[in-house]
């Protein structure tokens, strides 16, 4: 210590020195002046080869992997390099000199929520994270201010009711991020290996039905993963729903873990009343939707009990072959109870399982209550469920659903896995005064069956996997068949554009996944599609089985109407639905 300070001050500067010694040991760093310090994570090459730090789980698990004489994923040795998180110094590099990123750094940038889309579009899109679906009236209309300073002056809401900006230059995507946060937003995570956006009912806290408000447990689990480094770089993404029990369902059986509010009777030994049953595995692009575990975890231990599972997966997922890496292929190669074991072991404790008939099912959910004007819970109050055509609005329309809902609402809205949103808190008296509102602007608060339930992933104008212009063909689809059938039950049509089901095909009364038709002995191909039937969710869960190959993107709306014609005509009833 020199200089010229007083004894007091020398006290000061000894106490914070060494304050800063015990912060840099609890990081796994050297004390200050050491040299050769070892890399975050790693141990130094005198000490034993034993990863330490927040990565250290998914080190153990790719070194294991490699003693196991197998070979790991690219995208495992380029995670290994560098952690996305430690990429953004050099992503704002990439935005001062205007270049977009290459190789490893564009699944790296998308720790950050920056995802390069070229060559859809020569730009980057922008994935934030909403917890629950639900942001507040001014962060709402300042998105929209952001897209149009920075991207295409419009937003997607996505099947993860999130919100999605496109269109962004490579010197503006840094921008947006900081942008977002200086809003109390963040998109850390969205992308890349992480654990996606957190959905929960979008009615949480409204719902005449529910049994629980699903937004505190959404948030603590968003506030979780954000917070601990060791839940980023899983071994694939991963997907967390809350299912209040409401009217609109939060699609948690398409989740890696979804968790359902039950109510559990008297007589079990356990304690009767609201617990969340524990569904495992959901993947619909690979075909199954999560199962039932017998366990039922209370609401409160909701975080600790998804953060050991995520710490097995992280410990056992397949690092070798992403197609297989997902929480499914565990669960298939151990069973359930194997599984359920390892997560105790991590909890330090027994899960609680019942048998099924100690739970009394969920009240059933509405497939039109995001559409229209809907009664909430709080006596004079409504939400107002507005369609937006497959998703996306512009920034004009985002402004004045975010002046409604300051000026006749709650202040708050509310994005759904169906591709809408919701203002809430509509009083009686306003109720025709906002839908007039929301009619002004080219937007309505009703919708056929047909579009309803229409869901569509980017497509090909905006994502490079794409094989046809699902939100595009959407459109046209429900153009031509309101126009020539009337159909008089809610059907669900999902478009996706490749087999990453983005818009969950398989689980649509009729889903399309996009394909490209050949249409010539060259080999010249067109926009296109292959077609299932019967697919469905909660009570009705089911995987659609493909029914057309090779339908071409434009013979679709007619092949559509012919399938809902053929379904309302031969129906035994007509109460029967589509999947029935
Ligand atoms: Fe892109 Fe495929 Fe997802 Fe559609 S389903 S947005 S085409 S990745």
């Amino acid at each position: 210590m020199s200089g010229d300070f007083s004894a007091e001050q020398k006290r000061y500067l000894e106490g914070f020195v060494s304050g800063l010694g015990a912060m840099r040991s609890s990081r796994g760093l050297p004390p200050l002046g050491a040299r050769g310090g070892a890399m975050p994570g790693m141990a130094p090459a005198s000490a034993p080869a034993e990863p330490t730090g927040p990565d250290a789980a998914g080190l153990k698990a790719q070194l294991r992997t490699e003693a196991e004489g197998k070979k790991l994923d690219p995208i495992e040795i380029a995670r290994r390099e560098e952690n996305g998180l430690d990429s953004y110094s050099r992503m704002k590099k990439a935005a001062k000199d205007g270049v977009y990123p290459k190789g490893p750094d564009i699944l790296r940038w998308r720790y950050h929520g920056l995802f390069f889309v070229g060559p859809a579009q020569d730009s980057y899109m922008v994935r934030l994270r909403i917890p629950n679906g639900v942001m507040t009236h001014w962060q709402f209309a300042s998105v929209a201010d952001i897209a149009e300073a920075h991207g295409g002056p419009y937003a997607h809401v996505t099947t993860r009711a999130n919100l999605q900006v496109r269109e962004i230059p490579a010197t503006d995507g840094i921008q947006v991020l900081e942008k977002l946060v200086a809003l109390g937003l963040t998109c850390k995570g969205s992308g890349a290996d992480n654990i996606r956006n957190v959905t929960g009912t979008p009615t949480a806290g409204i719902d005449p039905q529910e049994l629980l408000d699903t937004r505190p447990y959404a948030s603590e689990w968003h506030h979780h993963i954000l917070n601990d480094r060791s839940l980023y770089g899983l071994p694939r993404k991963f997907n967390v729903a809350f299912d209040g029990a409401g009217l609109i369902t939060a699609l948690e059986d398409t989740n890696d873990i979804g968790f359902s509010a039950v109510e559990v009777r008297d007589g079990f030994g356990v304690e009767a009343g609201v617990w969340f049953r524990l569904a495992l595995g959901g993947i619909t692009g690979h075909k199954d939707l999560a199962l039932d575990t017998g366990v039922i975890v209370k609401p409160e231990d909701t975080t600790r009990v998804a953060d050991a599972i995520v710490r097995v997966f992280v410990d056992h997922g397949d690092r070798t072959d992403r197609k297989k890496a997902r929480l499914k292929y565990v669960l298939d190669a151990w069973g359930f109870d194997k599984f359920l074991v390892e997560v105790e072991a991590k909890l330090g404790e027994a899960l609680v399982r019942v048998p099924g008939e100690a739970v009394i099912e969920r009240p059933a959910s509405d497939r039109q209550a995001h559409i229209g004007v809907h009664k909430q819970k709080q006596d004079g109050l409504n939400w107002i469920g507005v369609t937006l055509p497959v998703g996306k609005m512009t920034v004009e329309q985002m402004r004045g659903i975010a002046k409604i809902s300051r000026d006749l609402g709650d202040g708050d809205i509310r994005l759904t896995v169906w591709q809408n949103l919701l203002v809430s808190g509509v009083r009686d008296a306003n109720v025709a005064l906002a839908v007039a509102a929301i009619e002004a602007m080219g937007l309505g608060i009703s919708a056929t069956a047909v579009r309803a339930g229409l869901v569509a992933c980017t497509g090909s104008e905006g994502c490079k996997f794409a094989a046809a212009p699902t939100k595009r063909n959407a459109e046209e689809i429900a153009l031509h068949c309101d126009a020539t059938v009337q159909v008089d039950r809610p059907v669900n049509i999902h478009l996706t554009g490749c087999h990453n089901s983005c818009a969950q095909h398989y689980i649509g009364d009729i889903g399309l996944i996009g394909q490209r038709v050949t249409v010539s002995d060259e080999g010249d191909t067109v926009d296109g599609y292959n077609v299932c039937v019967g697919g469905g969710f909660g009570p009705d869960a089911g995987i659609g089985r493909e029914l057309f190959q090779d339908v071409k993107a434009e013979d679709a709306p007619r092949l559509v109407e012919r399938m809902l014609k053929g379904w309302m005509a031969n129906r035994s009833s007509d109460e029967e639905s589509f999947a029935d």
